[in-house]
């Protein structure tokens, strides 16, 4: 199947590990200009690098700031217009999760995690909405969470800003169509630099990766018994980025393994 996504341009979001750096490379396999961000201007300088010695500098602009600063989403939209003309598909993809239960979240934590959740997705959409508009095969997919249909108790405010999101999401599909097509996917347990980081804390130092990543998935009864990797992640939000997907908005997407029980 051909994506129709040759020499269209995507922009990822925390495009320097996990989920996001599969996208943009799935996203410059199939063809595409790829502009991306994260906070981390090292991490993100290495990254750029070895993927232009693979696809070519002309394809990639790599640009380090937060999501949550209003201007730099401007000044990278204008960057994006100057380099590649337009902005096609934008992926929403920057963010983590916060562990911490009723009890223990604080009002700062709440205002930090909503602000977090909604304004990674609205700084970019607003920067991007016009060059979406004007693409003539625009579209928003974000990478949510199943904490927004499947709550846990031990991510409280994630889970419920993430519900919030979904809302907000719902409601772009219908004011922003037909131009701009807006979807989601909605991520289990994807083993990305996230876990990784609560794999290096683990309470049993002795237990090898495998070990421990094992248990996670019978504690959390994956039906296809193990964590997703990032490519999985990526494959399905560059389809429902593209073309290909032209006739899909206001939807969502499990990337699960099948862990979800909700109908
Ligand atoms: P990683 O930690 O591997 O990657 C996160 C990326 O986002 C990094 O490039 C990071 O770079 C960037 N980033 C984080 N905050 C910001 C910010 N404010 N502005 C710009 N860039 C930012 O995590 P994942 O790949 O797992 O996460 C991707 C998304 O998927 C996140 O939104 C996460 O919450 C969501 N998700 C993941 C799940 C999982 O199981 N992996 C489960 C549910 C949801 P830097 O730190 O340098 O900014």
């Amino acid at each position: 199947m051909d994506l129709g996504l040759q020499g269209k341009t995507i922009v990822v979001t925390g495009g320097s590990s996990g989920i996001g750096l599969a996208t943009v490379r799935a996203a410059l396999t199939e063809g595409a200009n790829v502009a991306f961000c994260a906070r981390g201007a090292e991490r993100l300088e290495r990254v750029a690098s070895e993927l232009a010695g693979e696809f070519g500098a002309d394809k990639l602009l790599a640009q380090a700031f937060s999501v949550l600063d209003p201007e730099a989403n401007i000044a990278f939209a204008a960057q994006v217009a100057e380099r590649f003309g337009t902005c096609d598909a934008l992926i929403t993809n920057a963010g983590q999760g916060r562990v911490s239960t009723y009890a223990d979240t604080s009002d700062a934590d709440w205002r930090d995690e909503l602000e977090l959740k909604f304004f990674s997705q609205l700084h970019p959409i607003r920067a991007f909405e016009a060059q979406l508009r004007a693409s003539g095969t625009g579209s928003i997919t974000a990478v949510n969470s199943l904490l927004a249909y499947q709550p846990e108790a031990h991510m409280v405010c994630t889970s419920a800003a993430r519900a919030g999101v979904q809302s907000l999401l719902k409601s772009l599909a219908g004011e922003l169509a037909p131009a701009i097509r807006v979807n989601s996917i909605l991520v289990g347990l994807i083993d990305s630099q996230q876990w990784q980081r609560r794999f290096d804390a683990r309470e049993d130092q002795s237990q090898s990766r495998e070990e421990w990543f094992g248990n996670l998935a019978r504690r959390k009864a994956i039906p296809l018994g193990r964590l997703g990797n990032p490519e999985e992640a990526a494959r399905a939000l560059v389809f429902l980025a593209s073309p290909a997907a032209s006739y899909i908005t206001g939807a969502r997407l499990e990337i699960s393994g099948g862990v979800s029980r909700f109908v």
